[in-house]
């Protein structure tokens, strides 16, 4: 039994407003049900893999993004995980080098996009530049302003190029993010994922909050969609991603490759 995944969907032209969208929602699920669920999606979410990478035609691009905590790391060790690793490739985009600085802030993003047969997934993405920049002040906002547009150009032009691509904002709420960063400092193994300048980040929720929302209200495409999707249960996160991506490379209607013309036949001896 699979779950409605339209409601996470951001349709094109919604305006967005994250405090309607419950970060703990668990869809009525228990945690149990949906681990059964899961595994069976990823034996499902496997073959699908294949058939991409064996039929060449389309490339799959994941895009992952969220506060910190928000799971983006463990959306891939625990969804991403069900592909073979030969046909994926993850990116994560840092604060830029003085290199991509100096260059058109699409450029290190676009040298990342898959080629097709191949899963992407963006550990954050050019999305940071309508964000953090935003939040931050790290760009003038005529300049961050005019980067919704040209981010749905660039989207449309991957689209049209076979580049199926799935956003998903990891929605946390600050409670749960509270949590979490006190586990981290807590836990021995895991103080090296804490950074005192997260702290900064956490300080400006609501800007960020905003900075997402206009994000997701302006740039979800019919053909490069955003999906919220609840985030404090881990288990739910990645069950609903796994049914998402399933759902999308269903949609596709690969087919496997004909055998090589004069292969028929062929007795191996
Ligand atoms: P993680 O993704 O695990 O948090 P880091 O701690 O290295 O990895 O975080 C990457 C940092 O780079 C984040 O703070 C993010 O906001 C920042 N960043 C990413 N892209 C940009 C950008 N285009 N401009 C400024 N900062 C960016």
């Amino acid at each position: 039994m699979e779950m409605n995944t339209k409601r996470f969907l951001v349709r094109p032209g919604d305006t967005v407003s994250l405090a309607d969208h419950d970060p703990a929602e668990t869809g009525g699920l228990t945690k149990k049900e949906a681990k059964e669920a899961l595994t069976q999606l990823r034996l499902e979410l496997n073959e699908l893999q294949e058939l991409l990478y064996a039929s060449e035609e389309h490339a799959l691009l994941i895009v992952l993004q969220g506060m910190d905590t928000s799971g983006k790391d463990g959306v891939i060790k625990h969804v991403i995980t069900a592909f073979n690793p030969q046909g994926c490739q993850v990116t994560g985009f840092k604060v830029p080098t003085s290199e991509e600085l100096a260059h058109d802030f699409l450029w290190r993003v676009h040298r990342a996009v898959p080629r097709r047969g191949m899963v992407g997934i963006f550990n954050r993405s050019h999305y940071e530049d309508v964000v953090v920049v935003r939040v931050e002040g790290l760009a003038a906002e005529k300049v961050w302003r005019k980067r919704y547009g040209m981010i749905n150009d660039f989207e449309r032009l991957l689209a049209g190029n076979n580049v199926v691509i799935r956003k998903f904002f990891l929605h946390i709420s600050k409670e749960e993010q509270r949590d979490r960063l006190q586990d981290r400092l807590k836990n021995k193994r895991d103080h090296w994922k804490f950074r005192v300048g997260d702290l900064k980040a956490r300080a400006r929720w609501d800007d960020y909050m905003a900075a997402y929302e206009e994000a997701l209200s302006r740039c979800s495409l019919e053909e490069a969609p955003w999906y919220i999707i609840p985030a404090d249960k881990k288990w739910y996160r990645n069950l609903v991603i796994s049914q998402i991506l399933a759902e999308t490379l269903r949609s596709l209607d690969m087919k496997w490759p004909a055998l090589e013309p004069g292969a028929e036949g062929i007795q191996i001896i």
